[in-house]
């Protein structure tokens, strides 16, 4: 799994760029086995076809889990993400992304419903 800040914009994740820039989330979905999956990639991971088309997911799931970071990232400074989880969206793929949004980590919780958070156009999930 990478994070949205660790995908290059590569002809395969363009797409999926441009539509956070908008606020959604755009995931490639194959042709042939209907697998929807992150990250975008040329080749379905399932199946290896290369019959894609692009899906708009819904930007809700649920936190599959979760870490919490107890000392900033020295690899990004000016991040203070707190909490880092793994996604499953409502489309099944899992992504990890951070939290926004929370009044206090202690509130996060494994199978607490998320959404996409569209202040900017980094892949980041608050609580719903
Ligand atoms: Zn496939």
């Amino acid at each position: 799994m990478q994070t949205s800040g660790s995908l290059s914009a590569t002809p395969a994740a363009r797409p999926f760029l441009d539509a956070l820039k908008r606020g959604q989330l755009l995931l490639p979905k194959c042709l042939t086995c209907s697998d929807v999956f992150y990250p975008p990639l040329s080749q379905c991971p399932r199946c290896g076809s290369a019959g894609l088309e692009w899906t708009r997911c819904s930007g809700r799931g649920r936190i599959y889990s979760y870490l919490i970071n107890h000392r900033p990232a020295a690899a990004l400074p000016g991040e203070s993400w707190e909490v880092m989880a793994v996604v499953e969206l409502e489309e099944g793929p899992r992504v990890l992304a951070p939290m926004v949004g929370l009044d206090d980590v202690s509130g996060v919780k494994v199978d607490m419903a998320v959404c996409l958070a569209t202040e900017d156009a980094v892949l980041k999930f608050r609580p719903v």
